[in-house]
């Protein structure tokens, strides 16, 4: 689907929630979307100025990169600090506790959900040696599909 399009759909969609994704906050989400790949800050505010012939500050993008993270619109990849766009952003069904699988060749991400079951069994564990888990989002480094046929 073409970026544009889409980007209609998401903010169509946060629109009837009364939440406003203003042009900045658009144009954001343009660049990570036509990236294909995890950008980080930096990357976002280059990115930024090449596609738009405007420079856009660091800290504004840190401040809309964390908006658009709370609403589950943009994801962080904690493991190499960089952002994606969440795969679900036009979708209407709840969003599930996000997953990623990290190719370490091509550096695509594919966003996964994880059984439930999985995370009960894994933080009981921690539990049990009195360590206190952040929410947990699992970063899964590999291989993908693509580049392990080369
Ligand atoms: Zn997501
Ligand atoms: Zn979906
Ligand atoms: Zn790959």
């Amino acid at each position: 689907m073409a970026s544009s399009k889409l980007l209609d759909r998401v903010a169509q969609k946060y629109k009837s929630k009364g939440i406003s994704l203003t042009e900045k906050r658009q144009k954001i989400l343009a660049v990570l979307l036509n990236a294909k790949q995890a950008l980080s800050a930096y990357d976002i505010v280059d990115a930024y100025k090449e596609e738009f012939n405007q420079s856009i500050p660091a800290m504004s993008v840190y401040r809309i990169l964390d908006f658009l993270m709370e609403i589950d619109l943009v994801h962080k990849l904690e493991s190499v600090n960089q952002f994606l766009v969440c795969e679900h952003a036009a979708c209407e069904h709840e969003h599930a506790k996000a997953q990623f699988l990290i190719c370490d060749d091509c550096h695509s991400v594919q966003e996964i959900s994880v059984d439930k079951s999985v995370f009960n069994t894994l933080s009981n564990s921690v539990a049990n040696s009195g360590f206190s888990l952040r929410p947990l989002q699992l970063e899964l480094h590999g291989t993908c599909l693509a580049c392990s046929e080369n």
